[in-house]
């Protein structure tokens, strides 16, 4: 099933975030893919204060992942946009965390495609060309039985 957003400020990415992370459960990965700042960190902020996080939320480009505990679930955010060799997706332990019972977020996940498992929830975040600088077209997809 796939939905349609549009938002038209970061605190509406934001709280679209916070739904999905409120309605999150355990094993549950997510997609992020977008250019760089279309707002795929933003939608996590939101995220992670759906699953009750008031850790602040930073990105993890330089160290791929962090994690975050804390709330009704653990957090892990991956980033992968700097990643030069899906080998050292092994080195980090991926599948402990994607297969694991927290909720996964990866930003930049078109960059280890054949990493991500089949039942993953697609986020697609897209500035358009024309309109305001403020607005974002925001698909996500679930697969359902
Ligand atoms: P990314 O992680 O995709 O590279 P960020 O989330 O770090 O992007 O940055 C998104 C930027 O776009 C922020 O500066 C944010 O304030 C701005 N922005 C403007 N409008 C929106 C919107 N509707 N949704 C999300 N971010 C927005
Ligand atoms: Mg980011």
């Amino acid at each position: 099933m796939t939905r349609f957003y549009e938002t038209h400020s970061p605190e509406e990415t934001m709280a679209l975030g916070r739904r999905l992370g409120e309605q999150a459960s355990s094993g549950e990965l997510l997609c992020l893919n977008g250019d760089l700042g279309t707002g795929k960190t933003v939608f996590a902020k939101g995220f992670a204060e759906g699953l009750g996080i008031t850790e602040d939320v930073v990105s993890p480009t330089f160290t791929i992942m962090k994690i975050y505990e804390g709330g009704r679930l653990p957090l892990y955010h991956f980033d992968v946009y700097r990643i030069g060799d899906i080998d050292e997706m092994d080195e980090i332990g991926y599948e402990e965390y994607f297969y694991g019972d927290g909720v996964t977020l990866i930003e930049w996940a078109n960059l280890i495609a054949e990493l991500i498992p089949k039942k993953a929830v697609r986020v697609y975040i897209e500035k358009p060309e024309d309109g305001p600088d403020d607005t974002r077209k925001i698909t996500v997809t679930e697969l359902t039985e």
